[in-house]
């Protein structure tokens, strides 16, 4: 069985990297005694590399984005394999912020595959901008898992952890909703489904599925128990590291 795994998004914060520096070491020390949750914080590019020399085997390292090419032509692209040589061993990909910058599920599929032969995990975000009445949101996470993951083997499906996050329950969302547990618990469902169909049911049944969408202290459990999940993306709630450990510590107390 893999550990529960809580992963911090930092997105484009902070603006200096002795901040990022200072939030880190703060982190690290919070999870000394973390035992059975694994943690991972995804900084912006430019502090990977600091960071990566304060790393800690409790505390890994993650990038938010990485290119499908090994080397050559690609100005202000980062490939998987750098992120990788630098320390790297998570990395998100297809996040409902960069799919609105323009990323399509084709350009997923190709950075998926780029991580996996680096040797990074990818954890791929699924998720729906809106409920509709007629359900079509069902039909939207399963074409984004079915594209993303197309000429992807069984083993390598394995490897990946998928973050299903809703876009309407994402903090910095306009007129966000909260997401309840049993939203959660009944999509995780439908995507093991998918990926059954995809893969087989013992990689659906193992492969970790997270949750992310305003997750604090306050509803972190809840998620975990109810919603069915094998751990939590966060963003706010990541950028304070006592906010960022609290939902560790639910973590660990819960698996
Ligand atoms: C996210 O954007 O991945 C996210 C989970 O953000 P927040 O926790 O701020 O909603």
């Amino acid at each position: 069985m893999s550990k529960k795994v809580i992963i911090g998004n930092w997105k484009m914060n902070p603006s200096t990297s002795k901040e990022g520096d200072a939030w880190f070491k703060k982190i690290a020390k919070l999870v000394v005694k973390i035992k059975k949750t694994e943690v991972v914080i995804c900084p912006p590019f430019l502090y990977l590399e600091k960071l990566s020399k304060i790393r800690t085997s409790k505390l890994k390292l993650g990038a938010q984005d990485s290119f499908w090419g090994d080397v050559g032509p690609f100005t202000g692209e980062i490939s998987s394999d750098m992120l990788y040589n630098s320390g790297v061993r998570f990395v998100i990909l297809g996040h409902s912020e960069r799919r609105a910058l323009g990323e399509t599920n084709e350009l997923i599929n190709k950075k998926i595959k780029s991580s996996l032969t680096s040797g990074l995990v990818p954890v791929v975000c699924i998720g729906e901008k809106e409920r509709d009445v007629e359900h079509n949101y069902f039909d939207i996470v399963k074409s984004q898992l079915v594209d993303c993951l197309k000429g992807i083997s069984r083993d390598s499906i394995s490897r990946i952890i998928f973050a299903y996050e809703p876009v309407w329950s994402i903090s910095t969302t306009e007129n966000r909703r909260d997401a309840t547990s049993s939203d959660t618990r009944e999509m995780v469902m439908f995507m093991r489904k998918v990926l059954s169909d995809i893969s087989s049911p013992q990689v659906a049944h193992n492969v970790r599925i997270i949750y992310g969408g305003s997750v604090s202290g306050r509803d972190a459990e809840d998620f975990l128990k109810n919603g069915q999940v094998d751990g939590l993306l966060v963003g706010k709630a990541s950028l304070e590291p006592k906010r960022f450990f609290e939902i560790i510590e639910i973590c660990e107390a819960k698996v």
